[in-house]
């Protein structure tokens, strides 16, 4: 590989200059090696989260993070696979819903998932909840699960993506998370690595989101879609609400009981909604079905127990039991003080505020108490009056006061006179038309 000014580009950097497609490879490639130390590393990511990227800048920075590991082309192995990804949010448990779900139709799913960050809870710390459940599978584990069972959700191997596990580290403490570009290519980077056929984004958009602004949420979308272009992943996005708690249940093993609940056709109608219209873009982009087909299918297998029934067969593949969840060992009750309508749910504080309990890590080593978390009973939009139960705080090993607990909970709910206007569930689909540069 030839040599780069490593001094030279951070100034042009910094400047606000675009950087040629070939200076970034050669950038990650030798920081992947070590070759480049993190202060300059770290240099090179301030300089783009102030200025931005271009498009060009963009996509191939996201190849270069991909091509820093292993490429598995899992959609060369199947007719077709489908992968979905979200940017997070609080009671996100849609992966868990649209996985069975969907490989009750007869999709295959393979999935690599997260565990949380900040105040967005994972998809594999809410497995973890399951007693015996193995969420770290290697390539040819991941491929018998699918092979055998039709669906997985494990966590992305070290041969994934390395330079963005490297990246992604520098990033939490130099202040460069917040990022369009580099939030870009450190997801698509993983995403495309794994090679799936199909890609469904469910981009989060409200208080509880990375991006609470819906023109950003919109830009995300639009960027996420354009990193794919040429690799052969067919990548749809969904923008979705998270002004509020998506279904009742934030925390790990109450998500996992609620996720069998929807599976039962007995969950949230918000959990099942949001979930059916990204199942349904993947039934859709499977060529087997078109929309009226895949809601048909999806009904069908929700109505007679295939989802729930291909839910309990993918959970004993990877070993986990779910008849014995972690269960709270006392349940806080929060009244409301006052009659009227919920005008807000701040779901980020919403969020923190079941971090704190233990139902996330605020620091990487920190070890999460699977019982602990909350039921939102009641969310924005709803009428009560003075008295009704408003949510259930689930304690787990920790001794929290109950009064402080209480107060601090009702801090981020408004109650008001008027109910407040009415939001979509599902905002906007997103495809790859719709996210070419113009
Ligand atoms: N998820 C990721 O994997 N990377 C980011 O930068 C943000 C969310």
């Amino acid at each position: 590989m030839s040599a780069i000014n490593v001094y030279e580009l951070l100034n042009r950097k910094r400047r606000g200059a675009a950087l040629d497609p070939r200076e970034i490879e050669i950038f990650i490639d030798r920081y992947t090696r070590g070759e480049i130390p993190d202060y300059q590393m770290s240099a090179l990511l301030m300089a783009v989260a102030i200025n931005g990227m271009t498009a060009e800048e963009m996509a191939t920075l996201t190849q270069a993070m991909l091509r820093s590991g292993e490429q598995w082309h899992l959609r060369d192995r199947y007719d077709f696979v489908a992968d979905k990804h979200s940017t997070g949010g609080v009671g996100d448990k849609v992966s868990l819903v649209l996985s069975p779900w969907v490989a009750a139709c007869g999709v295959k799913i393979g999935m690599l998932s997260g565990r949380g960050l900040g105040h967005t809870g994972g998809t594999l710390d809410k497995l973890e909840a399951i007693p015996h459940f193995n969420a770290r599978l290697s390539r040819a584990e991941l491929e018998h699960c699918i092979d055998e069972v039709g669906c997985v959700i494990s966590t992305s191997t070290e041969g994934i993506a390395p330079a963005d596990k490297k990246i992604y580290a520098l990033r939490d403490v130099t202040g460069t998370v917040e990022s369009l570009p580099l939030i870009t290519a450190s997801i698509m980077s993983k995403k495309l690595a794994m090679g799936a056929s199909a890609l469904i984004l469910d981009v989060k958009t409200g208080s509880g989101a990375f991006m609470r602004n819906y023109q950003d949420s919109l830009a995300l979308a639009k960027s996420l879609i354009a990193a794919a272009a040429g690799s052969g992943t067919r990548v749809e996005a969904l923008i979705t609400d998270m002004d509020r708690p998506l279904g009742v249940a934030a925390g790990n093993a109450n998500e996992i009981a609620e996720t069998l609940d929807v599976l039962a056709g007995k969950g949230p109608a918000d959990v099942e909604e949001v979930t059916r219209a990204q199942a349904v873009r993947l039934l859709v982009m499977s060529g087997r079905f078109d929309e009226r087909a895949a809601r048909k299918a999806l009904d069908e297998a929700l109505r007679d127990g295939r989802a729930l029934a291909q839910a309990h067969r993918w959970i004993a593949a990877q070993g986990g039991d779910p008849t014995h969840l972690p269960q709270p060992k006392n349940v806080i009750e929060v009244k409301a003080p006052r009659s009227g309508f919920i005008t807000a749910i701040d779901t980020y504080q919403a969020g923190m505020f079941t971090v704190d309990l233990g139902a996330g890590r605020k620091k990487a080593d920190d070890v999460i108490d699977f019982a602990a978390g909350v039921m939102f009973d009641r969310k924005t939009g709803d009428e009560v009056r003075a008295g009704d139960v408003l949510a259930r705080i689930q304690m787990g090993a920790a001794q929290r006061d109950a009064a402080e607990l209480r107060t601090r909970f009702l801090s981020f709910v408004t109650i008001g006179e008027r109910p407040p206007e009415a939001r979509r569930l599902v905002h906007e689909l997103v495809d790859a038309e719709k996210s070419l540069p113009r």
